[in-house]
């Protein structure tokens, strides 16, 4: 059975007495391998060793750094395909997509090397004579990374890259469903030039090694991606050193779908942003608010298109979803759907827990039909391929129910009249919005949540500042003065 290990200071550590849990394949239910949990004496190690390589980390210039970014880009492009495989394998993705997202984290580390050359302080006018004010950005020091298991390669790459450019170093926290492809990553790292210690890959329990995380003094911030529970409690736990979080967390896009859309391109773009990866993704469409004109031909198109959706094993064919992660997810797709019924909602098509010759952790392509606003499933993250409809009659009515919502990070609005798109946009509550399109943000956008989404943001130049803090220094220059 193979065994992955915690990569510290540059070494991959022997497992020892550390307890080892079996990482699963959700298509198979088959364990692929065993992963370690790092011990909180692990984690102080991992801190440590990320402590002392930051202190020559950041005095290299930014373009020299980008070069050790660059030479990891590129090792990771040529073993895409491994990466890919992995990450099917473990999280259940479908290859294609896997291939996908194993060229997303080569071109993000490549994104933000180009960036540095772009970042900049500013020079600040004093009140008084002969002063200068200047302000730097400097880096903020150890960075952890808390992964979740949906993007477990692409969020290396979202936890890596700006800190490093920026002259931080990083510990990595992988999820515990998806250990491997954080190692393949590890094994990069050690095959490179990087100076030891910058990056440090660990594995193990929120609960242990996550919480020694967050409670290590020597933390400067904390960049989470994952549910908006965990987020709470690392915020909560953040707060007794006063380190900085950035959370990404959970989501409930709202879908607005007007009368005058055009229908087979709303439909398909709402299908596609629903079953990507088999809909656990933050910015999927969660509930659709469909106006009551084209309500009945749009819910017919999608329950003909969602029951045409195929899904199978990750390797064992070519499918357009996988299985859920794991059955704990199962479950809980299950629980909502089940709550919808008894709620007096209509199951379309699906609403099933599957397997696949007998194995599995799969959900059937769902569309969930008449809903109401109060629903769980329209106000709950499902984190499935089950698409919830509510029907609405005027764009006040369905922004008020899109903006009335705990969540806050993605929001769509299919029409094809200006002035609609306009006053969507100018009173839509999300940090993203697309109008006319699938859900899916750019590198060099600004993914950032409000409300219970999250705190701070990932991508682009934004993102950037997010690991960077500033130096004020107040410089009188007139030595002549001084002197009197
Ligand atoms: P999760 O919250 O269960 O776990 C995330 C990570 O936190 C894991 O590595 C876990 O081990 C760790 N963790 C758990 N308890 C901890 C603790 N007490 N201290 C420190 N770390 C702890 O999330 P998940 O199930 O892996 O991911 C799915 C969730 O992530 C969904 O809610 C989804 O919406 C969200 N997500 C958000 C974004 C975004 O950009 N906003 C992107 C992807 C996923």
């Amino acid at each position: 059975m193979m065994q992955t290990q915690l990569f510290i200071n540059g070494e991959f550590l022997d497992n020892g007495d550390r307890e080892m849990r079996p990482n699963i394949n959700p298509a198979t239910e088959e364990v692929i391998s065993e992963f370690p949990m790092a011990t909180a004496a692990d984690v102080d190690a991992a801190v440590d060793a990320a402590f002392e390589a930051q202190k020559s980390w950041e005095k290299l210039p930014a373009i020299e750094r980008a070069g050790y970014l660059n030479e990891l880009a590129d090792a990771i492009l040529a073993k895409q395909e491994t990466f890919a495989r992995v990450t099917a394998e473990e999280m259940g993705k479908p290859f294609a997509q896997a291939m996908d997202e194993a060229g997303w984290l080569p071109a993000y580390i490549q994104f933000f090397a180009g960036l540095a050359r772009h970042m900049k302080g500013e020079i600040i006018p004093s009140d008084r004579p002969n002063e200068n004010i200047f302000m730097y950005k400097v880096p903020l020091g150890v960075c952890a990374g808390i992964m979740p298991w949906n993007f477990p390669l692409f969020l290396i790459g979202r936890k890596v890259a700006p800190a490093l450019v920026a002259g931080n170093t990083v510990v990595i926290k992988a999820s515990s469903d998806c250990p491997n492809g954080a190692y393949e990553f590890a094994k990069v790292v050690a095959e490179s030039s990087l100076p030891k210690g910058v990056i440090n890959v660990i594995t193990g329990p929120g609960g242990v090694t996550g919480d020694a995380l967050c409670a290590n003094k020597k933390v400067a911030m904390i960049s989470m991606t994952g549910s908006t529970e965990v987020g709470k409690k690392i915020m909560a736990n953040a707060a007794q050193n006063v380190t900085k979080v950035s959370l990404e967390l959970g989501g409930k896009a709202p879908v607005i779908v007007m009368n005058d859309c055009d229908l087979d391109a709303t439909v398909d773009h709402v299908i596609a942003s629903r079953i990507i990866n088999t809909g656990q993704v933050c910015n999927a469409a969660e509930r659709v608010y469909v106006q009551e004109g084209i309500a009945s031909a749009f819910t017919q198109k999608v329950i003909e298109k969602m029951s045409a959706v195929t899904y199978g094993p990750a390797l064992g064919g070519t499918f357009d979803m996988g299985p859920m992660v794991n059955k704990k997810q199962q479950e809980h797709v299950a629980e909502l759907v089940q709550s919808a019924i008894d709620e007096g909602a209509t199951i379309a098509c699906g609403g099933h827990a599957a397997t696949v010759d007998g194995k599995g952790y799969f959900f059937e392509p769902t569309v969930v039909t008449g809903c109401t606003h109060e629903m769980r499933i329209m106000r709950e993250e499902i984190f499935g391929p089950v698409l919830p409809i509510s029907t609405f009659k005027t764009l006040d009515e369905a922004i008020e129910k899109a903006n009335d919502c705990d969540f806050g990070l993605t929001s769509s609005i299919y029409t094809t009249d200006y002035d609609t798109a306009m006053r969507a946009l100018n009173e839509i509550k999300f940090g993203e919005t697309y109008i006319n399109r699938e859900h899916f943000e750019a590198f060099q956008g600004f993914h950032a949540g409000m409300r219970m989404s999250g705190l701070g943001g990932d991508d682009g130049e934004h993102g950037l500042e997010e690991f960077l803090q500033t130096h004020v220094c107040y410089v009188d220059y007139d030595l002549k003065r001084n002197k009197q």
